[in-house]
């Protein structure tokens, strides 16, 4: 019988072998013939400053499988470090407002290298995606803490912004992530209320919290992605997903953020935020993969001169050999420059996608590759991507050195086609 089932075996094992197909194994990942419980006492031992014991508390069973889970797996899954982690693991706590876990990762989190103003910061970004009650709760429990440690508060202020560059500020900031897509989606609300939702969101949000010192927009966004994992808000999430790479996440540390989440949020919500990430990937794909002969380069340093997402590709600076600037440059669907004008003039050749020039009282001209257009000094123009097609072209600079940009007003959804 037993000789039986081992023929059995071999000859499925032969089949599966044939046709092709491989069983998925669990991946260990136990460095140095360590357990997960000995990785656990390691890390739970550098984050809480106290010995690991499995066997203390009312719930003993339970507090060994989540530490095991959480501190001997979850841990040493992805690129993050120690102080990352408990940032995360702070901001989700913080939107659950699971407060005496919150302070115990406080604790670790102050262990682990963040500084008692970066914790501040990481509390103050909950506050536009979770209101301010919540937010407020979740402080306290910070400047206990703090207090706790004999660390003076209020903690030194960090804005950055005064009353009148609010606005200014925060679209510098939001418009090269997010374009206008919130002040689209709110037009046509009674009495143009949406315009005033649009513009607390830039104004507050983006303006107020994250122009802030100590965190920069990177790190911000890695958090928020961890702030809608939690809260569940996909759609969202998916927005931000595609902010946080622009601002310079790799999708390998998102997804690593995400599932520095799943021990907190429930496996529903991480495994949701996972399969956003896959599909945002998919997506930007197209952007990244469109067939234009030069590269892409970054995000656009200019972006608050322009409507929506651009990249900017220097193929030749400004030098005194070839006395010549000449630039790449990318629009994604919808994107735009501003009205502007050269003082020099400005030649644009078209190398991929479909775009749209317009000189200020003439008809938008439809731009194809191949196309050349000769922008004459001093007229006042934009040049950006068709609607449902990205599009790039090459910038040439003319009579430099003495050519300067005069930067307008956007191109309003109006004067777009
Ligand atoms: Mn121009």
């Amino acid at each position: 019988m037993i000789k039986m089932k081992k023929i059995v075996a071999s000859i499925l094992s032969l089949m599966l072998l044939q046709s092709g197909i491989v069983l998925a194994k669990p991946v260990k990942k136990e460095g140095n013939g360590m357990t997960r419980a000995d990785i656990c006492k390691k890390n739970y031992e550098t984050l809480f400053k106290s010995k690991w014991d499995p066997g203390v508390g009312n719930d003993p069973e339970m507090m060994e499988m989540l530490q095991k889970y959480i501190f001997g797996e979850v841990f040493v899954t992805g690129n993050l470090d120690m102080k990352t982690r408990e940032m995360i693991t702070v901001t989700s706590l913080s939107v659950q407002q699971a407060l005496p876990q919150l302070e115990g990762h406080l604790n670790g989190a102050l262990n682990a290298g963040a500084s008692p103003l970066e914790l501040r910061e990481a509390i103050y970004l909950c506050a536009p995606f979770i209101g301010f009650p919540k937010t407020l709760n979740a402080l306290g429990v910070l400047n206990k803490v703090l207090a706790s440690r004999n660390i003076p508060t209020p903690l030194a202020k960090a804005g950055t912004v005064n009353e009148n560059e609010r606005f200014v500020k925060g679209s510098e900031i939001q418009t090269p992530l997010y374009g206008d897509e919130i002040a689209r989606e709110m037009e046509g609300l009674p009495d143009n209320l949406g315009a005033d939702a649009a513009r607390f969101l830039t104004e507050f949000c983006f303006g107020d919290i994250y122009t802030r010192g100590v965190l920069d927009t990177k790190t911000r966004e890695l958090l928020a992605v961890c702030i809608l994992t939690t809260t569940g808000n996909m759609d969202v999430l998916k927005s931000h997903i595609s902010g946080a790479m622009k601002a310079g996440n790799s999708p390998e540390t998102i997804a690593s953020a995400i599932i520095q989440c799943m021990p907190y949020v429930g496996f529903p919500n991480a495994l949701e935020a996972l399969r956003t990430l896959k599909n945002v990937m998919g997506e930007d794909k197209v952007t990244v993969d469109f067939k234009q002969p030069f590269k892409l380069g970054e995000v656009n340093p200019y972006s608050k001169y322009f409507t929506g997402t651009t990249y900017l590709n220097m193929l030749c600076q400004k030098d005194d050999v070839w006395n010549s600037s000449i630039g790449n440059v990318t629009f994604e669907k919808g994107a735009r420059t501003n009205w502007h004008k050269h003082s020099g003039g400005q030649i644009l050749l078209v190398t991929a996608g479909e775009g749209r020039y317009q000189e200020k009282g003439k008809e938008i001209r439809i731009l194809k590759p191949g196309d050349v257009v000769k922008i004459p000094p001093n007229v006042e123009h934009w040049h950006g991507a068709a609607p449902d097609s990205t599009f790039a072209h090459i910038s040439i600079e003319t009579n430099i050195p003495n050519n300067a940009t005069t930067w307008l007003e956007p191109v309003s959804n109006k004067e777009y086609k």
